[in-house]
């Protein structure tokens, strides 16, 4: 068994983790332990900006792409469509949203356009493929890009052959995390019980839906300010992995190490 102290926890900051760490036995639904994320039989992993560095930025390009995508769309300039694009995120969640509500755009056509973006600048990942392939359990990705994209990526930085399926937007009926529906839609899909799944996110917000339909949670944290957990609203997250490879080896490791004894 590892140490819970190996890892850096969100709770301790909060007077709500401290009561779980002091009094296990009052809080109704305790953050999963370690011992339960060893346990896990479904994976549930963000690709962008969890499975690669943030640094990468692949985000910048994607999102000028959404601008481009904006200009040629309405005849507009660069400032123009950046307003316009604001007014999307503010008012549907997604700019993709406000294209097909407000304008009737093909999904398609703009999906395929914002990720039309270069790769190049992602590094080949071999240790986390190789922790992976170790980490027992199904894995599945779940994004809010597209299949087309995440299989790009994936083969890109070595983990195409990692996963069993891509969950992404289309799945998601174009809704997407955190949306609840995406959720529900994936759980069903892929026949998986939440109290038995562990979701990996970068994106603190992405992972209350999953905390709340019982699953563990493991947050990746980036230097994005969009990507951080809103003040006072940690309960959601379970572990903080700021190196996912590290942690993952570690917790496959404490697996093994924790059977023999468990017979003995
Ligand atoms: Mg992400």
């Amino acid at each position: 068994m590892i140490s819970r102290s190996v890892y850096n926890r969100v709770a301790p900051a909060s007077s709500s983790g401290l009561v779980w760490l002091i009094l296990p036995a009052m809080q109704t639904d305790p953050a999963p332990t370690l011992e339960r994320l060893a346990a896990t039989e479904t994976w549930l992993f963000d690709l962008d900006n969890t499975l690669y560095p943030a640094e990468c930025n692949l985000f910048a390009q994607i999102d000028r792409r959404m601008g481009e995508f904006i200009s040629r769309q309405f005849g507009i300039d660069a400032v123009a469509a950046k307003q316009r694009q604001k007014g999307f995120f503010q008012q549907h969640g997604t700019t993709l949203r406000g294209l097909m509500v407000d304008h009737g755009v093909d999904p398609a056509d703009f999906l395929n356009y914002v990720h039309d973006i270069d790769l190049s600048v992602l590094p080949a990942l071999p240790e986390l493929r190789q922790v992976l392939q170790a980490l027992p359990g199904r894995k599945l990705i779940f994004t809010n890009g597209t299949v087309a994209h995440a299989e790009r990526v994936l083969g890109r930085i070595g983990l195409a052959d990692c996963f069993e399926a891509v969950f992404d937007i289309v799945a998601s009926d174009y809704l997407p995390k955190p949306r609840p529906e995406p959720y529900d839609k994936l759980l069903a899909a892929h026949g998986v019980d939440p109290r038995r799944a562990t979701m990996v996110e970068d994106m603190a917000r992405n992972l209350a839906p999953a905390a709340r339909l019982g699953m563990a949670t493991i947050w990746v944290p980036t230097h994005s300010d969009w990507a951080q957990p809103v003040a006072g609203e940690t309960d959601h997250i379970h572990h903080v992995a700021p190196d996912l490879t590290g942690f993952l080896s570690a917790l496959s490791n404490s697996g093994r190490n924790a059977e023999p004894a468990a017979k003995g």
